[in-house]
């Protein structure tokens, strides 16, 4: 994930570097000396005597240089378009000639360009089959510099192009941009969120096509217990090597995930090389998520295909996952979606079935935090005695005890090996639904993003405070859970 995010910076930059938009017309503008009389005996620079473009002596300098018809109308000090540049460059040459300039015999390609300009119908048709088979309508360019042909055309243009002249790097981009507007029909040059980045090395001529990654937004439902939201890797061989023995080959310590239930259809139907899963919040792998679903992005990355009925898509994931997985509300979404989701603290509603009794509960840890400070530490609450009869009044009284308090929930032990460990409040908003039956019961919980709702009900052996199992004096021990909503978009 960051790795991508890096990448992605990596290219904006590497591309924008080329831009128009980066160009000040009077950045190259050098200050105009008053005319001077010079004696005969100052030693004069060789090109200062000659007037620059759009003088007719500076333009015969440019083409007796041997500069190419492109870089003519570029430095020429005219106003011109690219779509133009074609006809007015030999316009102003023969205009040259006519006045008896010749190129110089050594001026093998043109000093200013290397002939980028002269070659860029090879390059487009070099780009255009590079892009072959893709699905895109926004494509963005970049191209790489040698740095020293920049600071030598820097140099010569000063010298020999009409002040305010366009420099290279930006000129190239706009006349590639121009070619390439009229070769791919019905594409949009864009500077942020292209679907197609092609990047350039104008030394080689080498050209690197990248299919940006395809972002959608849904919710989904996940119907069936014991599926992780994202593919995990095999415990035993981390996924290396085709698999192992434990996983029967797969690479994988679960067989399905939500992504893949999610995933491996779009990923056919986009042409997508991998896909990468982004949720707002997760489930636990035993723990279903009904009501309106959870929200998440999918990226899928280097497609090929790009535009699709999702309408249709759902109705195949929904197919597919023959009622494990389901989702709804999909559409096109992108990047920086992804941190919206991720960022979201949403309220949860949660059904809980469990177990009270008839053990005593024990508190066997203290919540305090050995790390901590002093504003860490939870207070230790009296041992409830349970009572001797326990009535389901009794039991509905304690759980509804437990509307409105404020947790503090010290790192689950059951999570402690991947989070910090320290203590976190969360409030429980409301509870409903509760019914008894026997020694069991159910509720519906609704609570602040981020509380650990198994622990509320059992406890953690004394780290979440309060809980079910301490108001009851019993142990408590989750049968089912389910998240019921997710109070978000
Ligand atoms: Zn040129
Ligand atoms: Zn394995």
């Amino acid at each position: 994930m960051s790795g991508s995010e890096d990448e992605e910076e990596d290219w904006s930059n590497y591309a924008s570097a080329g831009y128009s938009s980066a160009y000040d017309p009077w950045a190259d503008l050098v200050p105009q000396e008053e005319a001077e009389d010079f004696d005969d005996d100052f030693e004069i620079d060789e090109f200062a005597s000659i007037r620059p473009p759009p003088a007719d002596e500076g333009l015969d300098k440019l083409v007796s240089m041997g500069a190419c018809d492109y870089c003519i109308v570029r430095l020429s000090g005219q106003l011109y378009s690219w779509d133009d540049a074609q006809n007015l460059g030999p316009t102003i040459r023969k205009s040259s000639e006519e006045r008896g300039t010749t190129k110089k015999d050594d001026a093998q390609f043109c000093p200013f360009c290397e002939d980028l300009f002269v070659d860029m119908d090879v390059l487009v048709k070099k780009i255009k089959s590079e892009l072959d088979g893709i699905e895109f309508k926004k494509m963005q360019i970049g191209a790489h510099f040698a740095k020293s042909h920049v600071s030598e055309e820097d140099d010569l243009r000063t010298r020999h192009g009409a002040n305010g002249s366009q420099a290279l790097k930006a000129a190239f981009n706009d006349a590639l941009s121009q070619k390439l507007k009229q070769e791919l029909k019905g594409v949009e040059l864009v500077k942020e969120h292209p679907e197609i980045m092609v990047l350039i090395d104008t030394l080689t001529f080498n050209i690197t096509a990248e299919s940006r990654s395809l972002y959608l937004y849904g919710r989904y439902r996940k119907l069936e217990r014991g599926i992780p939201q994202t593919r995990w890797p095999c415990r035993a061989c981390k996924g290396r090597d085709g698999g192992c023995e434990s996983c029967n080959d797969t690479g994988l310590q679960y067989p399905t995930s939500v992504q893949d239930q999610i995933g491996e259809p779009l990923q056919a139907a986009f042409e997508a090389k991998n896909t990468a899963f982004h949720g707002m919040g997760r489930e636990d792998i035993d723990v279903r998520c009904l009501g309106r679903g959870r929200p998440f992005v999918i990226e899928l990355k280097s497609p090929i295909r790009r535009y699709a009925d999702l309408s249709e898509l759902t109705e195949l994931v929904n197919a597919t996952s023959a009622g494990s997985v389901e989702i709804s509300e999909l559409r096109s979404s992108r990047r920086s979606e992804v941190a919206r989701i991720k960022g979201t603290a949403a309220e949860k509603s949660y059904t809980i079935r469990f177990k009270y009794g008839p053990e005593p509960h024990v508190i066997t840890e203290t919540a305090s935090d050995d790390n901590g400070g002093a504003d860490e530490q939870i207070e230790a609450q009296p041992e409830v005695e349970p009572p001797a009869e326990l009535t389901p009044e009794f039991v509905k009284e304690m759980i509804t005890s437990l509307e409105g308090v404020t947790l503090e929930q010290r790192t689950p032990q059951r999570v402690s090996h991947r989070r910090a460990d320290k203590v976190r409040k969360r409030q429980v908003t409301s509870i409903s639904e509760i019914s008894v039956e026997g020694d069991e019961a159910e509720m519906t919980v609704r609570c602040e993003s981020g509380t650990y709702v198994k622990e509320l009900v059992h406890s953690d052996e004394g780290r979440t405070v309060p809980s079910v199992a301490e108001k009851l004096g019993l142990v408590c021990e989750v049968i089912w859970l389910d998240v019921n909503d997710i109070h978000a978009d």
